[in-house]
């Protein structure tokens, strides 16, 4: 097990022109599980090459605990790393495929069997020992990729995407034997994805990154609660926060949201902070699970809650949850998740509550978090 170090690293391709990795810090924690999460492009995979060694960085540095490895060859690092791909040998049994890496290793005969079985018990393919991989499911081929890269016992374990080629009911059941895995066998590990809900359920800590950037790194609660910027606030939840436009003004003493056919009174803890906004724009968040339609549902727990009035557009149904679209004036739509089944009708004139601790407002220009 190893802590690993990223010291502003970065990779350039084209002569500079694509900046993949820009600038990155980041510390993984011995025995952590940090999720790399962002959109397609954002520098993910070429971050997580890097730290196998299979790229060369145009600048910066790697650590594994106090060893330099960022010019390490990739077999003198002992990292594993699981690809989305499955990428396991078709001509070789389960057996063979677990045991290769042990065998590069020149392990003995039996310390490889001892270690084959180990791996096979943990993921539960013990019995597909024998069978070659075009007699496997996915899911099973999967398995026996993790078995593979866990066999060596390596210091980091690096998966991209691993899930990403199953269906979806068997991404959901491998996502939670992942997790159990990494917990018992509590390897660093760093797992790549642009699957929000991958991210929360399965991280100690999300890093989300965009544009060659990481941009905010937290637990997961953190990372959905308190997001660092309109980008972050809007990768991470589904339906995704509602986000207006609103100038900031002062009345008496206090600060009011004021929005076209809504207002938003805030709490005069908030003043300080928008002091300097007062008669500007700034963008107000709030999550869809944040609001509540009044005599339809109320919000537990909310201590301070503001109303706003608006006509409902359009309903979606999803079974465990409604999706309420409302038209809330001059053409602004804000949704609101309602648990259940909700007997609204199109054309309806609904309140909406706002869960008042739960506001976001970023800076309109720099789209950083203010509050
Ligand atoms: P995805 O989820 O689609 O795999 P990602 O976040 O993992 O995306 P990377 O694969 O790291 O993104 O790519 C980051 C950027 O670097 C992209 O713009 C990509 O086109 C570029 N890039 C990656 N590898 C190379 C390469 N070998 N030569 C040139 N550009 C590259």
């Amino acid at each position: 097990m190893v802590e690993v170090r990223l010291e502003n690293l970065k990779k350039y391709f084209d002569k500079g022109r694509v900046k993949a990795v820009d600038g990155v810090n980041l510390t993984i924690k011995d025995g952590e599980f940090l999720v790399l999460l962002g959109p397609s492009g954002c520098g993910k995979t070429t971050t997580l090459r890097m730290i196998a060694g299979l790229e060369t960085p145009t600048g910066g540095k790697i650590w594994f605990g106090e060893r330099d490895v960022t010019y390490l060859p990739p077999k003198d690092r002992n990292i594993s790393m699981v690809f989305q791909s499955y990428a396991v040998w078709p001509h070789m049994t389960v057996y063979d495929n677990i045991a290769f890496p042990l065998k590069i290793k020149k392990y003995p005969k039996d310390e490889i069997d001892k270690r084959v079985k180990w791996a096979a018990e943990l993921l539960q393919i013990e019995e597909l020992l024998d069978r070659y991989p075009a007699q496997l499911s996915g899911g099973q081929r999967q398995r026996v990729a993790v078995a593979r890269a866990i066999v060596v016992e390596p210091d980091v374990l690096l998966m991209d995407e691993p899930l990403s080629n199953l269906d979806a009911k068997l991404r959901v059941a491998m996502r939670a034997e992942i997790k159990k895995l990494q917990t018992k066998l509590k390897v660093t590990t760093i797992y790549v994805t642009h699957d929000q809900v991958e991210a929360m359920t399965m991280g100690n800590r999300i890093a989300v990154m965009n544009k060659g950037k990481l941009l905010q790194v937290g637990p997961p609660t953190e990372v959905y609660l308190k997001p660092n910027s309109i980008f972050v606030a809007t990768f991470i939840g589904a339906p995704e926060m509602n986000l207006l436009e609103v100038s900031v003004k002062e009345k008496d003493d206090s600060i009011i949201l004021e929005g076209e056919g809504f207002e938003i009174p805030l709490s005069r803890d908030f003043k300080e902070l928008l002091e300097r906004y007062i008669d500007k724009t700034v963008v107000f968040g709030i999550r869809p699970e944040h609001m509540t339609i009044e005599g339809i549902s109320s919000l537990e727990h909310v201590k301070r809650s503001t109303t706003i009035e608006g006509t409902v557009d359009f309903i979606e149904a999803l079974g465990t949850d409604t999706i309420v679209h409302a038209n809330i004036g001059s053409g602004q739509i804000i949704k609101v998740k309602l648990p259940g089944h909700i007997p609204l009708e199109v054309g309806s004139k609904v309140k909406i509550v706002i869960d008042l601790d739960n506001i976001h407002v970023f800076d309109k220009d720099t789209e950083k978090a203010i509050i």
